[in-house]
């Protein structure tokens, strides 16, 4: 690992300062950059600890909830508020990464994580446009099982490892921003970018811009949310496809729906075309076949994630039936 500086904040306001230099970063737990900086993928002259900022989880003033960025993945996993409210996120958390990691990993490093492309951290012996732009992408014809198929780019099919974001994209939620140019409020469907020509480009936060928390809206609808995620291992394992839906069901018919996918794309997916192709039709198992064909319709496989497109389609119609089977 390269020598670095190290500083804890302890206001937000010390932390934007401390970051000014250039190559700072955000530290959250370090269970993500750590790794990177001990790859050498990532090199930064000077880490600045976030861990002491807001870990408060707690109703907004319009019924909606807000988490501090330095809340654990657990902490937000467990809180009553958020099992009750939306216990798709609840269960997107527990499905990732270990008991001990969630203890530590925050909410803002969980969103700014990076790809877990195995390309992207082998910096001696692979080409990886995303680490070194222009050199190429060997995961294209190498070993391409977790990649994307929506979204991705010839330059870049590296998917999105969060599962936190997948209920959070699902439910609107906005991530809270403090930059050097002040405050601002990012939808978190439109933080992280698609790869096109520039995948090292992984997000619209510019260098110094803290995330502070993330603000979920009052959503009645994600009471009744569910979360599924299909693995090669019951656990420690990353998403090769994950589901989060809520749907209400009147008189037979999809009144109300929300969609969103893990593991398919280079950012947590919002399922729209499906979303649209359920409201105001039959809730039966037909039509969410043709929800999820509609949604899967742009997919570009490659050689080892040909499945994708198929099982993605099983599982939301898989999903979806529980949620209307719970409302018959
Ligand atoms: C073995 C293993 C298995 C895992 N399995 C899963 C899984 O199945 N599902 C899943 O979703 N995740 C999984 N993870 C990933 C884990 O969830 C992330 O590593 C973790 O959430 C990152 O949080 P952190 O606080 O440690 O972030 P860090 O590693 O500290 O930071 C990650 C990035 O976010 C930036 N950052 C951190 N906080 C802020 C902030 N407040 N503002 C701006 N930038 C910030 C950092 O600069 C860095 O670029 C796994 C990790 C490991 C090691
Ligand atoms: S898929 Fe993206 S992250 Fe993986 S090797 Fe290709 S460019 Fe790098």
């Amino acid at each position: 690992m390269e020598p670095f500086s190290y500083h804890r904040a302890t206001s937000v306001g010390s932390a934007i300062a401390s970051a000014q230099n250039k190559s700072a970063k955000f530290l959250g737990a370090g269970t993500n950059l750590v790794d990177l900086m001990r790859e050498r993928v990532e090199r930064p002259a000077a880490l600045v600890d976030v861990t002491g900022l807001s870990r408060v989880i707690q109703e907004t003033t319009a019924g909606g909830l807000i988490i501090g960025a330095a809340a654990s993945n657990a902490a937000v996993a467990e809180h009553p508020l958020v099992r009750q409210r939306y216990p798709a996120l609840s269960r997107a958390i527990l499905a990732g990464a270990s008991a001990q990691i969630r203890n530590m990993a925050t909410v803002g490093g969980n969103i700014l994580q990076r790809t877990r492309c195995g390309y992207f951290y082998d910096v001696e012996g692979a080409r990886c446009n995303k680490r070194t732009p222009g050199q190429g992408c060997d995961a294209i014809d190498g070993f391409n099982r977790y990649h994307a198929v929506l979204g991705a780019s010839p330059q870049c099919i590296a998917t999105h490892p969060s599962d936190m974001c997948v209920p959070l994209v699902a439910f609107d939620a906005v991530v809270h921003v403090v930059g050097p140019e002040g405050e601002r409020r990012v939808p978190l469907i439109d933080l992280h970018r698609l790869p096109g020509a520039t995948p090292h480009v992984e997000s619209v936060l510019r260098a110094g811009d803290l995330i502070t928390a993330v603000e979920l809206p009052a959503l009645p609808l994600a009471a009744r949310s569910a979360y599924r995620k299909v693995r090669d291992r019951a656990s420690y394992a990353f998403a090769l496809i994950s589901v989060a839906a809520a749907i209400r069901v009147e008189k037979g018919h999809v009144v109300e729906a929300r969609l969103a996918l893990g593991g398919v794309a280079p950012k947590p997916w919002r399922a729209r075309k499906a979303e649209q192709a359920l409201m105001g039709r039959p809730a039966t198992p037909e039509q969410f076949l043709a929800a999820a064909r509609a949604e899967m319709s742009d997919a570009r496989t490659h050689a080892g994630n040909a499945f994708k497109p198929q099982l993605a389609e099983r599982t939301i119609v898989a999903v979806l039936r529980i949620l209307a089977g719970e409302q018959a």
